[in-house]
Parts: C-alpha cells; structure tokens; sequence
C-alpha cells in the first residue's frame, strides 16, 4: 500500500484529506507543522507528501527545499489564492504539482494518483518516450506526431523531450529554461514562450486550441496527461 504523509495546520482539512485518501486506498499519515513534517518524511520514507505551503514554525516552502536535499519523495503543495510567487518558487524547487485552496477532497486523490503514477517512472531512461499521440525517438532524435515525423529546432526537440517525460507535470518557464542547458538560448521567458509557440505549430493540430503542450496560466506550460 502507498503511503501519503499529509502536513497540514488545519485539522479539518487534514482529517478530510486522509478520509478521501483513504477510500482510495493510500495509507495516510498527518502531521501539523513543519518540523514534524521533516522527522516523519525521514522516519517513515513516505511514498508522497501533501504539503501545505501556510505552516507555522517552518515555512512549507522551507519544508520542500529541505525534503529536496535528501530525497526525490514526489511533493504536492497546498497553497492559498494569491500566493502564485510561492508555488513557482515550490515548483523550481522540486515540488510535482500543487492545488489552489479551496479545492475538492475528490481532486487532490486524482493529482495524487496523476503524480504517482508519472514518477513511478516507467518512462524515465527509456530511449522512446510515448504520450498522448506523440512519440519522441532520442537516439534518432526525431519526433512523431501521429506517426507523421515533424521537424524541430534542437531547442524545440529538448523542450518537449523535457516536457513528455512526465506528462501532467507543470514546468515553470525557469525550468524549461534549465533543461535547454547546452542549447543556445537568451535568458528570457519571452523566449521560452516563443520556442513554445513554434513547437506548437509543429506539433499540433489545432495551434489556437493546443492538445499536447497546454498553457497553465501565470506559471508555464505541461504536456497533457490525457
Ligand atoms: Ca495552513
């Protein structure tokens, strides 16, 4: 059984939290603060957190940045409206996805089971990466759309090799920048957002209605998990 460690100051939400959890079939620890936070992902080596990013003593952003030193645990953060500076700053440092509050018990099981399911890892290493209608050959480097072979720009090709690794998964403009490490690009998110758009037109469909590289508004860009 997968085990979930919940860190989350309000008890409410937390008890509501395990109980959904816990229909689905994860085992489900909560802890109120950060430092218990801390001693439990060690003690106990959950096989996800849910972290609440509004802690006291030790800020959840704290908390993340010292989860990331040891260990790879897929984080889901818990942040409040109008707190969009810290879930970039959560996902750069390492942390799966997030979830706005007030959200549904009902779509945070789904997120759990998305982010689970991608850092299980099957993809990872492997030498053709899959998803949705796209294929990405590396050792060839060349990518398929529908089986239609389609031209990218090495920078286009590292984009969304970066991106179909791990389908759903949110990266800030910031990260896709990083991944282009080696590829000549300027250091500015208009130009990430340019890169994006002509991969699009190669890649997709419909370029007004993307159905592969979508836009999450005010942080970046995912590839579907559909
Ligand atoms: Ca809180």
């Amino acid at each position: 059984m997968q085990r979930i460690l919940v860190v989350e100051d309000e008890m409410q939400i937390a008890r509501t939290l395990r109980d959904y959890l816990e229909v689905a079939g994860y085992e489900v620890t909560i802890v109120g603060d950060g430092g218990a936070a801390l001693a439990s992902a060690r003690g106990e080596h959950p096989d996800l957190v849910v972290l609440d990013l509004g802690l006291p003593t030790i800020d959840g952003l704290d908390v993340a940045r010292e989860l990331r030193r040891t260990a790879t645990t897929p984080i889901v953060m818990l942040t409040a409206r109008g707190e969009e500076s810290d879930r970039i700053v959560g996902l750069e440092l390492g942390a799966d996805d997030y979830l706005v509050k007030p959200f549904s018990p009902k779509e945070l099981v789904a997120r759990v089971r998305a982010v689970l399911r991608r850092t299980s890892g099957a993809t990872v290493g492997a030498e053709v990466l899959r998803a949705a209608g796209v294929e990405v050959d590396l050792p060839k480097r060349r990518a398929r759309v529908d089986g239609r072979t389609v031209d990218l720009t090495p920078t286009e090709f590292q984009l969304l090799v970066t991106m179909i690794r791990e389908p759903g998964r949110v990266f800030t403009r910031a990260q896709l920048q990083d991944s282009l490490h080696g590829v000549a690009i300027e250091s500015y998110d208009r130009a990430i957002d340019a890169h994006v758009k002509n991969l699009r037109r190669k890649i997709e469909p419909e370029v007004g209605h993307p159905r592969y590289v979508l836009t999450v508004h005010g942080v970046g860009y995912r590839f579907t998990d559909d």
